[in-house]
């Protein structure tokens, strides 16, 4: 399930970030209602966490341009608790509706909810050709073999099959497991997936998990 949480006060967007990546969401940002806009139009999510009070365009101006084109679930953040706010949020196509400040839990549940009620609907298994990955058990098969895997490794494999056929640069990788970014030039990443690929691929002759040089790592089925 991938998220796109637009806010720009850094501490609160980086602890609302981890938060949802330890929960095993993807996660995307943006600082400010211009690039928000920009991501939700042209990008696939399943879920926006919308800060109202953002430099240039605000959130309910961002709602407003988001629900001419697309319909996905809202969750508005205000630091304003009236009724006022929250109606005008409703009335623009918002989802639900949190006040700051909240309690983690409390956002987590929201989420949860919205996401239920999500048209891609919450996936609990993924598949690639026969490699099989269940997102609530946490388990891994492939040609009907169980794989063990650490929970970084599950990390790495969740965030390549969710995103397949699609190539992952390193730095996205880094960003998206580490929680941090550097340099593309670290090694971190290509041990990582070594470590993967001798778990899922090496003893198949099909081959899912490949390098694109220059580029950085896909997961998808070419037979
Ligand atoms: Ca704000």
């Amino acid at each position: 399930m991938r998220i796109l949480i637009v806010e720009d006060e850094p501490k609160m967007a980086s602890y609302l970030r981890k938060g949802l990546m330890e929960a095993s969401y993807t996660v995307d940002t943006a600082d400010n209602g211009k690039d928000g806009l920009f991501l939700a139009l042209h990008e696939e999510f399943d879920l926006i966490v919308l800060d109202v009070m953002l430099p240039g365009l605000d959130g309910f101006e961002v709602l407003k341009r988001l629900r001419e084109q697309k319909q996905t679930p809202v969750l508005l953040l205000t630091a304003r608790d009236t009724v006022e706010d929250k109606v005008e949020g409703l009335e623009l196509g918002a989802d639900d509706y949190l006040a700051k400040p909240f309690a983690y839990a409390e956002f987590l549940a929201r989420i949860r909810s919205l996401l239920r009620r999500s048209p891609r609907g919450v996936r609990d298994m993924l598949v690639i050709a026969d490699l099989e990955i269940d997102l609530i058990k946490r388990r891994v098969r492939r040609a009907n073999s169980r794989i063990d895997l650490t929970a970084q490794e599950f990390s790495l494999l969740q965030l390549l099959a969710e995103r397949q056929g699609e190539v992952l640069t390193r730095t996205f990788i880094t960003s998206q497991i580490w929680d941090m970014n550097f340099d593309s030039d670290t090694n971190v990443v290509d041990v990582a997936i070594k470590r993967l690929r001798s778990k899922i691929d090496n003893s198949f002759d099909r081959k899912l998990l490949r390098t694109v040089r220059g580029m950085g790592y896909v997961l998808d089925d070419q037979s």
